[in-house]
């Protein structure tokens, strides 16, 4: 695994997709050797315009160790207090991508609808409240609390924060609970969808849960999607 250049890939992904918003979204992921710091991309990049060249690595304490891009003050808010949160998880994406956007609004999880929506069942919570952008410190240990152990954070009204145990998985949460938002938003257009049992959904959702599926998925993404 190299981090720079998977987060990098990670990042493109996510353009490709069309997950930019103009300066939102942030792809995080620890350093494997100075597991206090994280890179990330900088302020003002296109996902789609990307390198390895671009990135910042941040210290414990939220500054620049390594890179000459601008950091969005509201980085280390939210990602670096996830990060501290959950040592456990070595990355953590947030985006503004359309379909989490317009589910965010409804301020519910995701039902298991699908056996595909069944990979994020209780794996995702609510963050029910809106303050505008994540700047402060408090702000991200309170979203990050919300976590709890578990892989995202449907944040009210803006968008969605995944985290994985490689850079992989983070992202392919991101991809599955988009897809599953779109899925769901189509699905209560057209009528009164019925879920999934709970304890079926559980047990579904263990089976697609395993992290070489989701490192798979991630390859395979970006084979799709054509070179970064
Ligand atoms: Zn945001």
């Amino acid at each position: 695994m190299n981090t720079t250049a998977d987060l990098v890939s990670a990042i493109r992904l996510f353009g490709a997709l069309g997950y930019g918003h103009g300066l939102a979204g942030y792809f995080s992921a620890l350093d494997l050797e100075r597991p206090d710091h994280y890179w990330v991309n900088p302020l003002g990049v296109d996902f789609t315009q990307i390198s390895v060249e671009d990135l910042l690595l941040i210290d414990a304490r939220g500054r620049i160790a390594e890179g000459r891009g601008t950091l969005n003050p509201s980085v280390d808010a939210l990602h670096g207090e996830l990060h501290r949160a959950r040592p456990d998880l070595v990355a953590f994406a947030h985006t503004h991508s359309r379909f989490g956007k317009a589910f965010s609004t409804l301020g519910r999880p995701l039902a298991p609808l699908t056996q595909d929506a069944c990979l994020l069942f209780d794996r995702h919570e609510v963050y029910p409240r809106f303050g505008g952008p994540v700047t402060d410190r408090d702000e991200g240990k309170e979203i990050a609390r919300t976590l709890g152990g578990g892989s995202a954070v449907i944040l009210q009204s803006h968008g969605w924060v995944t985290g994985g145990r490689s850079i992989g998985e983070a992202a392919w949460l991101h991809v599955a609970m988009e897809r599953a938002a779109e899925v769901q938003l189509l699905a209560e257009a057209a009528g009164t969808p019925r879920a999934i049992p709970d304890d079926i959904a559980r047990e579904t959702g263990a089976m697609l849960s395993r992290l070489e599926y989701a490192d798979r998925q991630f390859t395979n993404l970006c084979l799709a999607t054509g070179p970064h």
